[in-house]
């Protein structure tokens, strides 16, 4: 646990939020900003930055709480479709350095875009040379 996280007293329920899920390793509640009817954080308990932080073990976990907080959603709210994402450091948008996942319930005609409209970075490189510097051939 990390004192000064903001989502770490939401787990320890040192401050209140709108619980929707709780499962031993996660939680979920809903977004104090939402951008859709339905917007919902989950997150472990045990403080991590990043998904990278987390063990293999506890990725496992914490994804398997974000597919039963998918169903609950799909079943209750009925969207047409759900957002789900990670913004990972600044750059993407990341405000709280305690790892979450964004679910948005998505409705047919709601005005939002799909995940890959949040930048228009094309890159000046090859897909070829890129995927030299990733893999290195
Ligand atoms: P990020 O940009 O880090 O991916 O998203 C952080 C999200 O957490 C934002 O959508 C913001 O509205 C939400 N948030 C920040 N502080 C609180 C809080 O105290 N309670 C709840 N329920 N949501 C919060
Ligand atoms: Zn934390």
């Amino acid at each position: 646990m990390n004192e000064s996280c903001i989502f770490c007293s939401i787990a320890k329920k040192e401050i209140p939020s709108h619980l929707i899920y709780e499962d031993e390793h996660a939680l979920a509640f809903l977004d104090i900003h939402p951008r859709a009817p339905g917007h919902v954080l989950v997150i472990p308990k045990a403080h991590a930055e990043t998904v990278m932080d987390l063990s293999d073990e506890a990725v496992g976990m914490f994804f398997s709480a974000v597919k039963n907080v998918d169903r609950l959603l799909v079943s209750k709210l009925k969207p047409d479709g759900v957002t789900i994402g990670i913004n990972q450091g600044a750059a993407s948008g990341q405000e709280v350095a305690h790892v979450h996942v964004h679910l948005m319930p998505r409705f047919k005609d709601d005005g939002g875009g799909s995940i890959q409209s949040v930048v228009n970075n094309a890159s000046q490189e090859s897909i070829e040379e890129i995927k030299k510097r990733i893999v290195g051939s």
